[in-house]
């Protein structure tokens, strides 16, 4: 028999008793929102008038020449409101959060790409934001949290263990648990307890909707294979769900870093073992004892040191194929995407853009490919820069030998 909020052997609810009643009433609340077109009608409307949905689905005619096989469609996530696909799961929870009569959110963030949609909704609502961060995040993002704050947000650094993200995970937790009355915590992907990565898989699969409607529209057949970076797994999750019951086969590529070794990659199925965190079973990055091990990319969005629960299982069944790309490949694929069609991917979307460059060179011309570009550029810009001059040093370097 299937267990309730599992996938196959992999999700469930590895919380403390206290947090039940939470998940419980969060599993109602959702369940009725998803029977109310009220709810559905509303979130629709932010989507449109506030986020810009429907994103395009664009095809790459340069890039598809440039590869030399299959067409190469995007959807255009990174044309979201705040750059990304982040906003569209918080535009949904915060109205969960509202309709289960919670006033103040919280949330845990690396990057601060989800700390900066979080922060943003809850302008938007006008609710209360805690946003948990790093200390070590904290310096590195300054931008980020100059962007929280600036909407309203209380951005709080963690100094315990790492300074990272698990630790600001933990953090969070700990105040979900304190004050869970009148709180709510906005996870940001598809991970967490049973019943986040449900919901959250729930508000991304307007990606895949969209692109499944816009190749009918367009009278184009439905594409032969899907590509989606996995960092938690939300923007796969998204395009990969509608698609499910098709014959698309479906590509997560996951940050290969610049090695297989521990602290080296974020390739948490790849490379990770199974194992519990974060609420969940699933695959992380761990070390001989099993405790979560600091997780690497390029891209500080797949630096998360696991996976949501549906892509293990995913792989597990088969359904869905886990590849990587290495920090190199996502930077050379960024700058290959912005010479041949003038659009900057962020680095996170970059590593989905590497794999089916050369997907695509190995599938013949009328077959298709979409990939889910989730974010733009503009925040890695400044890491580009530093890889180029790094480069130039090198070459320098090399020469006077
Ligand atoms: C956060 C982020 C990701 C990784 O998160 P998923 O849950 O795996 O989608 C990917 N791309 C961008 C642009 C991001 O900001």
């Amino acid at each position: 028999m299937r267990k309730k909020g599992y996938f196959g052997e992999f999700g469930g609810q590895y919380v403390p008793e206290l947090l039940m009643p939470a998940l419980y009433e969060l599993e109602n609340a959702f369940h009725d929102s998803q029977k109310d077109p009220q709810f559905t009608k509303r979130l629709q409307n932010y989507y449109r008038d506030y986020a810009g949905r429907p994103t395009p689905l664009y095809f790459a005619e340069n890039l598809t020449r440039h590869a030399g096989g299959a067409k190469i469609y995007l959807k255009r996530e990174d044309l979201n409101h705040t750059g990304s696909h982040k906003l569209n799961n918080c535009l949904g929870q915060v109205m969960l959060a509202r309709q289960m009569g919670k006033n103040r959110i919280i949330a845990e963030t690396g990057a601060g790409q989800h700390g900066v949609a979080t922060a943003t909704v809850c302008a938007l609502f006008q609710t209360e934001c805690h946003i948990y961060m790093g200390a070590q995040d904290v310096e590195r993002q300054a931008l980020n949290v100059f962007r929280m704050q600036v909407m309203g947000a209380q951005v709080i650094p963690v100094s315990s263990g790492s300074k990272t993200l698990k630790d600001a995970i933990n953090e969070a937790m700990r105040d979900w648990i304190a004050n869970v009355q009148h709180t709510h915590y906005i996870i940001g992907s598809v991970v967490g307890p049973h019943p986040f990565p449900t919901i959250v898989r729930t508000f991304q699969s307007v990606i895949g909707k969209e692109a499944k409607t816009q190749f009918q529209d367009q009278n184009l057949p439905q594409p032969d294979a899907i590509v989606a970076c996995v960092g938690g797994g939300s923007n796969a999750m998204g395009i990969f769900y509608p698609f499910m019951q098709s014959d698309a086969k479906l590509y997560g590529v996951e940050a290969g870093g610049f090695g297989d070794r521990i602290s080296e990659h974020a390739a948490s199925i790849s490379h990770g073992e199974i194992g519990v965190f974060h609420g969940e079973k699933s695959y992380f990055i761990q070390d001989a004892e099993g405790q979560i091990a600091p997780a690497h990319s390029i891209s500080a969005g797949l630096d998360y040191p696991g996976v949501g629960p549906e892509h293990a299982f995913l792989k597990a069944s088969g359904r869905a194929e886990y590849v990587t790309a290495s920090d190199d490949e996502a930077v050379s694929a960024m700058k290959l995407l912005a010479q041949q069609e003038g659009i900057i991917p962020a680095l996170e979307s970059a590593h989905a853009v590497a794999y089916a460059v050369k997907l695509a060179s190995e599938m013949p011309a009328d077959k298709s490919i979409l990939i889910n570009l989730s974010g733009r550029g503009d925040k890695d810009v400044h890491t580009l820069m530093k890889t180029e001059k790094e480069r130039d040093h090198d070459a320098v370097a090399a020469e006077t030998f």
